[in-house]
């Protein structure tokens, strides 16, 4: 039986079964253990010190004991700290995007997803460049800046040629005011040197979900394909941070396996890239399994509700303080709600689940991935984060200047994030206010501005925002940056 180890290259090392269910036992006995949840909650707590706030982060088994616990104050308690942190390091910034679905050919067998290869109903459809071009069009002129681009596995029709050749189309359209300015890649386990290729191509996060960190049940429910294999999938982040990229975006997709033991293993693959590679994940996904094509997600018998999908956000959030925490369509606008204040600081907006979705009038489902929930307009999803005290932003500033990976982190973790990602927020948020949005929320919008200017501490970075959001609404200059 191996035994576990997080700094070790292996995958049933890292992620070790025999280390996660010592853990849920853990978690079990100590679930009333009130001594020692507090002392757990007094170490999430974000402290205050010369430098700015600072955060300890927890271990996977002390985040697995709060998330195990029942004791209805005690979980009160988690979810203030959770508010607590996110306001601390992300301020009420929210950063959008959208995902673009290249192609839905795929060689995997996949059980939850209806990309699989014996889907033999699902439209097959791939994009050339000229579609890219038109997708990307749309998706500027509803004001995106940001893209996750997606694709199924398919050595034959989307080879890591065509997924380089696609990111060069994205970034080389400038369209009116528009421009696709960081594009993350959401594609199959691959090898370093692929790694190394998107690298070079200016990706920004190399997002896999680990869609379950069971083995055995991880091998039933991708019984056939590239994709079956657990260990290759498990080690990708380390090729990838071997190949230079060094955000990448961990997932599992919920549903599929018991949450603690996903939550564990979530936890734990975070502690190991920390451990080998001194930078723990740029980003973590929270899918929910969803209705699609030709599956139906009640199979899976460990779908969980919202009250315990907001758990798990809050107790992400206590134990990774640092890491950015996305939510996409899947859920509804309800839902997205609560996790907006539990810690999410990354939203989906407007999103098509369909190869070339977005260039068709009406929400295509002949070749979605899965059944969006919140359908509402990049608009309204603008608007309605705003008059719920968040800062909707476009920025990409961060992965233009170099700062990623452990200088992100430094800049999250010195506090430097009110003079530098609020003032951006503010400047790509009045690029899309005046640029694209209606009328009432430009108003919103505008009057937000106003206010939150105020909250820059450096007078200099102040006043600087402050002009560049006039020359921004005066003349045709964009793509200001701290
Ligand atoms: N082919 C790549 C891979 O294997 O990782 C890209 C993945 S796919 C385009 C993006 C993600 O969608 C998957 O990792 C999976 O977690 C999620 N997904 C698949 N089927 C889903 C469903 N029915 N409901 C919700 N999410 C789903």
């Amino acid at each position: 039986m191996a035994t576990y180890n997080p700094k070790s290259l292996k995958a049933e090392e890292f992620i070790n079964d025999g280390e996660i269910l010592a853990t849920l036992e853990y978690a079990e006995q100590n679930k009333h253990n009130a001594a020692l949840i507090d002392r757990i909650l007094a170490k999430a707590r974000p402290q205050k010190t010369e430098k700015g706030c600072v955060c300890q982060g927890l271990t996977h088994r002390e985040a697995s004991v709060l998330l195990a616990c029942d004791i209805p104050e005690k979980v009160e308690e988690i979810y203030r700290i959770a508010e607590e942190i996110k306001l601390a390091f992300y301020g009420n910034r929210i950063v959008m995007f959208a995902p673009l679905y290249l192609s839905n050919y795929c060689v995997n067998g996949c059980l939850y997803c209806p990309y699989h290869m014996s889907n033999k109903h699902i439209t097959r459809k791939k994009l050339t460049q000229e579609e890219v071009r038109q997708e990307v069009i749309a998706l500027q002129d509803m004001g995106h800046k940001r893209l996750a681009i997606e694709a199924g596995e398919d050595p034959v029709q989307n080879p890591i040629e065509y997924i380089l050749e696609c990111i060069r189309t994205i970034y080389g359209i400038n369209h009116k005011n528009g421009a696709i300015r960081r594009v993350n890649v959401n594609i199959a386990a691959t090898t370093v040197d692929n790694y190394r290729r998107l690298k070079e191509a200016g990706i920004g996060t190399y997002i896999l979900f680990q869609e379950t960190y069971h083995k055995k049940s991880y091998l039933e429910l991708h019984p056939t394909g590239p994709k079956h294999d657990y260990d290759y999938h498990a080690e990708a982040m380390d090729r990838a941070m071997e190949g230079g990229i060094d955000d990448v975006g961990l997932g599992v997709l919920f549903g599929l396996e018991m949450y603690k033991y996903e939550f564990a293993g979530l936890i734990i693959h975070a502690e190991h890239l920390e451990a080998v590679h001194g930078v723990g994940p740029h980003t973590i996904s929270i899918p929910r399994v969803k209705h699609a094509d030709d599956i139906d997600p009640d199979v899976f018998d460990n779908s969980i509700p919202d009250d315990m999908f907001a758990k798990i956000i809050a107790c992400i959030r206590l134990a990774v303080p640092y890491t950015g925490m996305i939510i996409s369509t899947r859920e509804s606008q309800e839902v997205r709600e609560q996790a907006l204040r539990l810690g999410i600081s990354q939203v989906s907006g407007a999103s098509r689940t369909s190869v070339g979705g977005y260039t068709e009038k009406e929400r295509p489902h002949d070749s979605e991935q899965f059944d969006v929930s919140d359908q509402r307009s990049l608009d309204e999803v603008v608007h309605w984060l705003m008059q719920n005290g968040h800062i909707p932003s476009f920025c990409t500033a961060c992965y233009r200047e170099g700062r990623t990976g452990d200088r992100f982190m430094s800049l999250c973790k010195t506090g430097q994030i009110l003079n530098c990602c609020h003032p951006n927020a503010l400047m790509t948020l009045t690029e899309y206010l005046v640029d694209y949005a209606s009328e009432e929320t430009r108003k919103t919008g505008f009057a937000l501005i106003e206010q939150e200017l105020s909250k820059i501490p450096n007078e200099k970075v102040r006043t600087t925002a402050a002009r560049n959001i006039a020359d921004i609404k005066h003349s045709n200059r964009r793509d200001f940056r701290f």
